[in-house]
């Protein structure tokens, strides 16, 4: 067990979706977060990652820094994805050696796993088949975060930790149609569509692929549980064990929005993997599962969303 109590603990990546739900959840601890603003420190660069760390000592680290993007901007910028996320990955966890961090948590991504594992995707399909195309050079940077960890632990004896969380959504989310994840963009489509009186509202792809969608609220918590609960080798899974088609997800965001619109698929947009659901079991197993469901989670996304327009500029 790790007690946060009095400990410094680095939240890097605190301005995006999971790092900022991190600082919220962790304000509940009795421990002193530290943040650095990106144009303070770029953690591509080794040297002033090592200067940084060595400055400020963290005892804990949580890795959500990283550059995430939907299918669009995966596909469009797959040397950033791969360059970006590697040196992220790389740099804060050999200098989380160098200056004796005692825990550490990475944070993958449900991408890692091979295109056609077989559903849902437990812990040791990892590296049993290649990765979905479109995020194939995210997918190869991510796992190897996770192998690093693994690495430190069996060289070094760090108590460094990977998490593969699902799909994440919720405040703080990249709500830019070419850019963004499935789930914000259709939030706003189709907050944009019943504002507008639109009669039909075109979607990617073929609404026949399955994805889970977990509220970042409880990725955050899965990642705190972690770090206090678990000290293994191999990363543990984070979902809600339950999963939707891409029309049934726009259909429920419609009924949650009021919109009584049509959806017309374009099969010429890419369908990326089939289906990406998670096999929650080791990590129910330890005592933890997510408690926000999906209408809820959409209709307080939609809240926040109302509260901070500024996310659609
Ligand atoms: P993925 O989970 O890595 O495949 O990435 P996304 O979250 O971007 O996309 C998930 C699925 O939603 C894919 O099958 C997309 O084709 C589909 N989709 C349908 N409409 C949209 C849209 O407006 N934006 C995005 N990003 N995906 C969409």
């Amino acid at each position: 067990l790790y007690d946060l109590t009095g400990k410094r603990v680095w939240v890097a990546g605190h301005t995006g979706m999971v790092g900022s739900a991190l600082v919220r959840r962790l304000s509940g601890e009795d421990c002193t977060v530290l943040t650095v603003d990106r144009r303070s420190l770029d953690l591509r660069r080794q040297v002033d990652v090592e200067a940084w760390m060595s400055g400020n000592r963290p005892d804990a680290v949580f890795i959500a820094a990283a550059r995430v993007g939907g299918i669009h901007a995966n596909d469009a910028l797959p040397a950033d994805f791969i360059y970006d996320n590697l040196l992220i990955g790389a740099n804060i966890i050999r200098t989380a050696h160098q200056v004796g961090v005692e825990k550490l948590l990475f944070l993958g991504s449900s991408c890692v796993y091979p295109k056609l594992a077989s559903q849902p995707m437990a812990e040791d399909a990892l590296l049993s088949g290649p990765p979905e195309a479109t995020n194939r050079p995210y997918s190869i940077a991510k796992i190897t975060g996770i192998q690093m960890c693994q690495d430190y632990r069996r060289q070094h004896g760090c108590d460094f930790i990977s998490t593969v969380p699902t799909n994440l959504y919720g405040p703080n989310d990249n709500f830019d149609l070419m850019s963004g994840h499935v789930l914000p963009a259709l939030m706003r489509k189709i907050h944009a569509g019943k504002r507008d009186r639109l009669d039909r509202i075109e979607l990617w792809g073929t609404g026949a692929p399955r994805r889970e969608f977990m509220h970042v609220d409880d990725a955050a918590d899965a990642c705190v549980f972690l770090m206090k609960r678990y000290s293994g080798s191999q990363h543990v899974n984070a979902g809600v064990g339950q999963d939707v088609s891409i029309r049934e997800l726009a259909e429920l965001i419609a009924d949650v929005a009021g919109y009584r619109g049509e959806f017309v698929f374009d099969p010429g947009k890419p369908d990326g993997a089939p289906r990406k659901l998670l096999d929650v079991s080791r990590m129910t197993g330890l005592g933890w599962r997510a408690r926000i469901g999906l209408r809820q989670g959409i209709e307080s996304t939609f809240r926040w969303l109302n509260d901070n327009p500024g996310a659609l500029d």
